[in-house]
């Protein structure tokens, strides 16, 4: 037997290992499997070569519990290792400049395992003691065992076995005897050694007897060795690529479409990309990608590896050119995982721009499912944007889709404002603006439906691309203020009457939390609804906006601000004017004059006020003018009160103003009860 110190130039790596790698311990298992599938594969490659004088034979990885003995073993049947190769490869291991490393890395067990070629060291994060037994495939080679308990000290020893290979028994921890669990343990080999090339085996499969799990003669082979991606695509059926999925997702739905990468030249890269079907966006999420090297799970956050929005994608990819020993700061600024990010971005558009040219059709009817991954990339990556733009489609309310530039070509004629403006006009509900983009397509303009949940925020990107060009929702003003055409003439009503119907309906508008309505008249031809209820775009579309971005909530708590809008050319309209005037005008006169004398006295006060500085007005003066602003408004209430005395027992004027509303989805509650009784004692 012979004694010596593992070649740690710094005091101890043990310590090490145990303290910092305590979050990360279960790869152990993952680096402990590779190892051996690594050794497989070798021996698979000098058998090829004709170097091997035996049979190679079995060459499954089994893993296996003793729970007795407190072991977790790991056996293989490759290469093995002679006692010069143990010294050489396990007990030499070059930690220069370790400390330093170490400092840095301290918290982020995938870059000091790698950093030092620890994978084999790994298993000292779970083990008291671990112990090779093993035997190299060279003639004459001898079996020998190497022990090490945690300590810098190992013993090697000769030791029995007939057949080539090497066994990796770990001693595992009191604290980690979860992994002596078969559930455990094949929980984690599912997870990190699913794909790997090599079958590894966990006991044997078991079926039901007489009531009893039973062990078969069927190994429990946990992995699939040529995982799909490494398969050629033209070798692929949709059905194989639908399995897969199935497989990697069990619980999900069929994907829409998929994006087989194969690239070996700058960098190697394979893999599988899944565009999900996505029921609601609740199901969106990020991390679903699985990244492998060389088959070996590493990770399922690809978030610096692939942009941004293509994290939301399903499926896999596998590169060793991916550098995982490093963090994730130094992974955004490296050159080749810069190409890598460039490269899926470029195939995803290539794939969808292909789908859009060779089936339009069905590109079309997944449309409404994938846009939202086309949104997040157009908002997301200019680069994607310029490629995106000749395949995006919009919609419109009538479900006909159009490319960017088809809709340009179609709506230039007749939505172009006076100023040059291309305006884009927009529902985000069909049914609930069903009445303005009936006065829209009246007036031969097309209506766009913008109901996804980026499609706020591609109005403003559109408009940034797109020069002269705004996007405004059908209901945001009135018909001829959507799209100004040249000032046409309009028979505007006298000031006094106008104030007079405004001031009828005002009075009249409901309270409602954090809704506010401004009553205008404006004349909108005979034909056009009585009463109309519009909504600034700008304030919308900031309120919208509000719900997915954080730190706008100021836009969310602002009130609804709703214009309504009288027609004054309708003729129920003028009717309600009549009506008023004659009801009110003899009460109201009288108050009018009084204002229009005290409007002329604070005037005359304000006049002998214009060049004086505050302090030298006489305070009479002062005293006078504060009292006649305070008479004037108290006669404008007077006339309010009067006005809505009319008015509160006016039909017709209710009627309009719960119409307008009941368009817009306002009328609830009590007050649609109220609608309803009215409507039928006017029946
Ligand atoms: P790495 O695998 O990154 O080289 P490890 O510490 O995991 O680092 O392993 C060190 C070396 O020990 C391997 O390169 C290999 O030569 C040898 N080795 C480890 N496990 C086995 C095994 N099961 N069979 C044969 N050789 C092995």
């Amino acid at each position: 037997m012979q004694k010596g110190n593992i070649g740690v130039t710094t005091e101890n790596i043990f310590p090490v290992i145990k303290k910092f790698l305590y979050s990360d311990h279960e790869i152990f298992l993952r680096e402990i499997v590779s190892n051996a599938v690594d050794a497989t594969q070798k021996l698979r490659t000098l058998a090829s070569k004709g170097e091997l004088k035996e049979e190679a034979g079995d060459l499954t990885v089994r893993v296996s519990v003793d729970k007795k003995a407190g072991t977790l073993t790991v056996s293989d049947r490759g290469i093995g290792m002679t006692a010069e190769e143990i010294d050489k490869y396990i007990n030499q291991i070059a930690f220069s400049g370790a400390n330093d490393f170490l400092d840095k890395y301290k918290d982020d067990a995938n870059a000091i395992i790698g950093h030092f070629g620890l994978g084999f060291y790994s298993s000292f994060m779970v083990s008291n003691k671990v112990e090779i037994v093993t035997k190299s495939w060279q003639e004459g080679a001898k079996a020998v065992r190497w022990t090490c308990d945690g300590s810098p000290e190992f013993t090697i020893e000769d030791a029995d076995r007939d057949s080539r290979g090497t066994d990796i028994i770990m001693h595992l921890d009191d604290d980690c005897k979860e992994f002596l669990e078969e559930p455990k343990v094949e929980e984690l080999l599912r997870k990190y050694c699913h794909f790997l090339p090599i079958a590894v085996a966990f006991g044997k499969k078991k079926e039901w007897k007489d009531g009893k799990q039973v062990e078969t003669d069927e190994d429990n082979v946990i992995n699939d060795t040529t995982p799909l991606w490494t398969r050629k695509p033209s070798e692929l059926k949709d059905e194989d690529y639908k399995k897969f999925y199935r497989e990697l997702y069990p619980m999900s739905d069929e994907p829409l479409f998929w994006i087989h990468l194969n690239v070996d030249y700058p960098f190697n890269l394979t893999g599988i990309l899944y565009f999900p079907k996505v029921k609601s966006n609740f199901d969106l999420q990020k991390n679903k990608i699985q990244l492998y090297c060389n088959q070996v799970f590493v990770t399922d956050s690809v978030e610096g590896i692939v942009p941004d929005f293509l994290t939301l994608l399903h499926g896999v990819i596998d590169s060793p050119d991916i550098p995982l020993n490093v963090s994730r700061s130094y992974l955004q600024s490296d050159s080749n995982v810069k190409k890598i990010s460039t490269y899926i971005s470029k195939k995803v558009s290539d794939r969808l721009a292909s789908l859009f040219k060779n089936d339009r059709k069905d590109f079309e009817q997944k449309w409404d499912d994938i846009k939202i991954f086309i949104h997040y990339g157009m908002l997301s990556e200019p680069d994607f944007y310029d490629k995106a733009k000749t395949f995006a489609l919009l919609k419109d309310t009538e479900g006909k889709f159009y490319t960017y530039d088809e809709y340009k070509t179609l709506t230039e004629g007749q939505q172009t404002d006076k100023d040059g403006n291309l305006i884009y006009l927009y529902a985000q509900n069909r049914d609930d603006q069903y009445s303005y983009i009936q006065a829209a397509q009246a007036k031969g303009y097309n209506v766009l439906l913008m109901d996804g949940e980026l499609d706020t925020a591609m109005c403003g990107k559109f408009e940034e691309k797109m020069e002269k060009t705004r996007f405004v929702r059908v209901d945001s003003d009135t018909i001829d203020r959507l799209i100004p055409k040249k000032d046409e003439k309009h028979d505007e009503l006298e000031a006094d009457k106008r104030d007079l119907l405004q001031q009828v309906f005002q009075t009249q508008m409901p309270k409602m939390e954090k809704t506010e309505f401004h009553v205008e008249a404006q004349p909108m031809g005979e034909t056009a609804a009585p009463v109309i209820i519009t909504q600034s775009e700008y304030m919308r579309r900031m309120k919208d906006m509000a719900r997915i971005q954080p730190g706008m909530s100021f836009y969310g708590e602002m009130p609804d601000m709703m214009n309504v809008v009288l027609n004054s050319d309708h003729k129920l309209v003028r009717t309600v004017l009549d009506e008023s005037e004659k009801a009110v005008s003899e009460a109201v006169k009288p108050i009018d004059a009084e204002i229009a004398g005290l409007t002329a006295r604070r005037d005359s006060i304000n006049q002998q006020n214009k060049d004086l500085k505050w302090d030298e007005i006489p305070q009479e003066r002062k005293d006078d003018l504060s009292k006649t602003e305070k008479d004037i408004e108290d006669q404008r209430q007077k006339k309010t009160a009067l006005i809505a005395d009319y008015a509160k027992d006016n039909k017709v004027v209710h009627q309009l103003i719960d119409l307008a509303l009941l368009q817009n989805g306002l009328l609830r509650g009590e007050a649609l009860n109220r609608f309803v009784q009215r409507s039928i004692e006017l029946i």
